[in-house]
């Protein structure tokens, strides 16, 4: 592994902190106009960026306090923003990025459905071909942003005749279209800005909004998904985001909580695992300065940081003794750079149990990792092959 990440006086960061003293609060426009924002796609809408520049940039993003446009609008600063490179028309990249990189449109991933997120491929949502539109029609739940979201991305059946994994295709749907219904869900946080259920009755979406080949939707969507954990191999409280084991530590030093042995002890091995993470996400970022693929091992790494992050906000809750029952968003002092809305202990740790949920179950992900890394036989499926209108009506267990 090689350690030597770009120092202070590196002329590519020197160039980058200029142009943030001439821009010191910039908009995410401009970020994404500058080629900031997903610095490491091609130009022109990245800056076709060696994983060096891309980690000064967001390193320097991060010394502005603003939040990141990945954590702004992910879905299309990321994962699914990224797959348009590879599976999208030049007429949808022209439409549809810039203003998803500038986070004027917000995305959201319309994938799992209520019979299930695992087994993604056993999705019901239907797209029938009508001429020049698809006639979608399903139900969607657990999707984040769908209240807040412009784009949509939808993946749905359009050939029920195929095997499961077969028939499925991607599009990207407006979601102000008419018979789109967005449902807010509350969750044990007490809010209901995370998860929607969306509700698609016989929406006309545009042929020409299908993303790559009628039945590449599988691939495409597995691709994102690798793509999404990979991203979350980080040392912070939920999915890559939030305060991290260091911040954990500071505030029980600085509260004095620290003096209590037992919450020294379990800060200690929550520190040295949070190193490990941060070790683990420089050795993925020198293995891509060496122009190495990420594979499969994100699974990995989700895997085991997801439950890295619960023990963190539950250390930092139960730290405060009974006081931590209560609401309270000072739980433990964090310094002053943007958390987004895990900046709140509290509300971190009501949501961190949706972190070995989401994007794929630890069940599942050890599935992956047993057959894709230790080569163990795959789990069997016997539906796998079956044309998906042949399927007994009781449901295979479902992932995204
Ligand atoms: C914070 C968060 C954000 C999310 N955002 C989105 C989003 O934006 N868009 C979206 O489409 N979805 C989203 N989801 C949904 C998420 O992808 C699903 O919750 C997840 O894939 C699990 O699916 P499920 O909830 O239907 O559980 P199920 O698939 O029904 O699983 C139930 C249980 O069975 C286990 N299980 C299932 N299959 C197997 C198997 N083969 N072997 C062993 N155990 C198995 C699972 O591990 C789990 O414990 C989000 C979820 C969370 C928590």
């Amino acid at each position: 592994m090689d350690f030597n990440l770009p120092g202070e006086d590196d002329p590519r960061r020197i160039a980058v902190r200029r142009w943030f003293e001439a821009n010191p609060s910039p908009s995410y426009k401009q970020l994404a106009e500058q080629g900031y924002t997903a610095a490491n796609w091609p130009r022109p809408w990245g800056l076709d960026a060696e994983p060096e520049l891309q980690f000064i940039i967001d390193t320097e993003i991060e010394r502005t306090g603003m939040t990141h446009p990945t954590k702004v609008n992910g879905i299309a600063t990321n994962q699914c923003g990224q797959a348009l490179l590879h599976y999208g028309s030049d007429a949808q990249r022209e439409r549809f990025l810039p203003p998803g990189l500038a986070c004027e449109e917000i995305w959201c991933m319309l994938f799992s459905e209520p019979s299930g997120g695992s087994d993604l491929s056993a999705l019901k949502t239907v797209a029938r071909r009508e001429g020049d539109h698809y006639v979608v029609r399903g139900h969607k739940i657990w999707t984040s942003l769908a209240n807040h979201a412009d784009i949509g991305v939808l993946v749905a059946r359009t050939d029920p005749t195929a095997p499961k994994h077969k028939g499925l295709s991607q599009f990207l749907i407006d979601m102000k279209s008419p018979g789109v219904t967005v449902r807010p869900i509350q969750d044990m946080t007490g809010e209901d800005n995370e998860y929607n259920e969306v509700f698609l009755d016989d929406v006309r979406v545009p042929a020409d909004r299908l993303v790559g080949k009628e039945g590449e939707g599988w691939r495409i969507a597995t691709s994102q998904l690798q793509t999404e954990r990979m991203m979350m191999t980080q040392p912070a409280a939920v999915f890559g985001a939030g305060p991290t084991a260091r911040e954990l530590m500071s505030g029980l030093i600085e509260t004095g909580r620290i003096k209590d042995p037992l919450v020294r002890d379990e800060a200690a091995r929550l520190y040295i695992e949070g190193e490990m993470f941060r070790l683990l996400s420089l050795r993925s970022l020198s293995q891509r300065m060496q122009g190495r693929p990420s594979g499969v091992e994100g699974n990995l790494g989700k895997m085991m940081a997801a439950p890295h992050g619960q023990r963190i906000c539950d250390l930092a809750k139960r730290s405060q003794g009974a006081a931590g029952m209560i609401r309270d968003p000072d739980v433990l002092p964090l310094p002053n750079r943007s958390f987004g809305r895990f900046q709140d202990w509290d509300y971190a740790y009501w949501f961190s149990p949706a972190a070995t949920l989401g994007v794929g179950t630890q069940e599942i992900l050890k599935n992956t990792v047993a057959e894709r890394i230790l080569g163990l036989p795959r789990e069997p499926d016997p539906t796998a092959q079956v044309p998906f209108n042949q399927i007994n009506a009781a449901p295979a267990r479902s992932a995204a």
